[in-house]
């Protein structure tokens, strides 16, 4: 019996319905192969959602997004809202879903791709291999910490503030997500914080150590995050799996994922908590924004709406085979020096959004048959 599962589509804005309409293609076909028996339902979001029902994103939408096994998102955002409410703009309609969904968990993977090697701005012998997940603490932090505003002080000067806060809570249930993810990968966990300067650090770093007693096939490592962020550029292949907070997060996952050098190629998830009947809310989706630039265009790289594909059906949708061949597959096409316009290099085949998606495809049923 095909795995049956619920998935919601909003693909939003700009390239979003493009790079999605390649992913609901996999979708189809595993359908038909009789791999997967997939319920699709589609929903706007961001701009398209602002158009279609004066919101960024619909209470409807929130709620069928709670129920679904996942959520696959392409991208909201374009000019034409820019003028718009800052509360109405299409990127709230995102930022709503993450809270809505309690998705305090962000997942960035940095995988570098050898036919991709030369569009890193680091040494091949440097990335070459490179498989790191990142993950994000994404709910809390000094984003969301009270107190926080721009205050006037007696004296004339303005001073402006925000707050580090985390609770014990708040570190377990992120750090237990890279624990088991860890699990799944290279047994290798690294936390960092700057527990050296900050009374928030000090406390992630204990209560992570409370917690790996837990895991005892992980090991465990603390590093404070500018040393990680030196370390990400020296020497990125001696890590696996990294968790930290909302901040040095923010900035460690782009300078981790910019080590592979194309915007087009990064797919991402963020988790929520594991309910007592093991549901979890999840949403995924691909690092890039609209691309109003080519959006309509068949220019658009769907590689990291497919990756990001890829992650759903290993954390969400219970099929990990499938998702390792579909990476696979990916690679392959990749290999065959097909590429979109993003990723063009001297050699090489340039190919539109669809092509790339039927490559894919082409590539998918190729293993798969070997695999029978
Ligand atoms: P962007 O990621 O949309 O584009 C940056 C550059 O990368 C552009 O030149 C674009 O053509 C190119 N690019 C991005 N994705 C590509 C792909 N898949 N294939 C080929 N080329 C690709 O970022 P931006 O220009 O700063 O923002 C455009 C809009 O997207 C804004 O409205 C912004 O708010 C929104 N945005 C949304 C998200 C999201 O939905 N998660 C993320 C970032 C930006």
């Amino acid at each position: 019996m095909a795995i049956e599962k619920n998935i919601l589509i909003t693909a939003g804005d700009g390239i979003g319905p493009e790079v999605m309409n390649e992913v609901q293609k996999i979708i189809s076909f595993l359908n038909h192969e009789g791999l997967a028996n997939f319920h699709v339902t589609e929903r706007p979001i961001g701009g398209a959602s602002l158009d279609a029902h004066g919101v960024p994103v619909t209470d409807e939408t929130l709620e069928l997004g709670k129920s679904s096994d996942c959520v696959l998102l392409g991208a909201v955002g374009g000019t034409q809202w820019d003028h718009i409410d800052f509360a109405l703009r299409p990127e709230a309609g995102l930022l709503k879903t993450r809270k809505e969904l309690d998705l305090f968990a962000n997942l960035r993977p940095a995988l570098v791709f050898d036919a991709l090697i030369d569009a890193s701005t680091l040494k091949p012998e440097i990335i070459r291999g490179l498989d790191i997940l990142i993950v994000r603490e994404l709910t809390g932090g000094v984003y969301f910490g009270e107190p926080r505003g721009i205050f006037d002080l007696p004296n004339g000067e303005r001073q402006g503030v925000n707050t580090q806060v985390y609770t014990t809570s708040e570190i377990h249930r992120v750090a237990r997500v890279a624990f088991e993810l860890a699990q799944k990968r290279g047994q290798k966990l690294c936390s960092c914080e700057k527990a050296n300067v900050m009374e928030s650090g000090k406390l992630w770093r204990e209560e992570v150590s409370k917690l790996a007693s837990d895991y005892p096939d992980v090991s465990l490592s603390h590093m404070y995050a500018d040393n990680c962020a030196m370390q990400l550029l020296k020497n990125p292949r001696q890590f696996d799996v990294i968790v930290t907070d909302n901040l040095f997060g923010d900035i460690l996952s782009d300078e981790a994922s910019m080590l592979t050098g194309s915007l087009g190629m990064l797919p991402s998830a963020s988790l929520g908590a594991r309910d007592a009947n093991g549901h979890q809310n999840a949403l995924y989706e691909p690092v890039h924004g609209s691309a109003p630039d080519i959006a309509g265009q068949n220019k658009a790289n769907p590689m990291a709406a497919i990756l990001s594909f890829a992650m759903a059906l290993r954390f969400s949708l219970d099929l990990p085979v499938i998702a390792d061949h579909i990476e696979a597959a990916a690679r392959a096409v990749l290999d065959q020096g097909l590429r979109t316009g993003d990723i063009m290099a001297e050699g090489c085949t340039q190919i539109g959004t669809s092509q790339m998606g039927d490559a894919v495809i082409d590539e998918l049923k190729i293993k798969l048959m070997k695999a029978a």
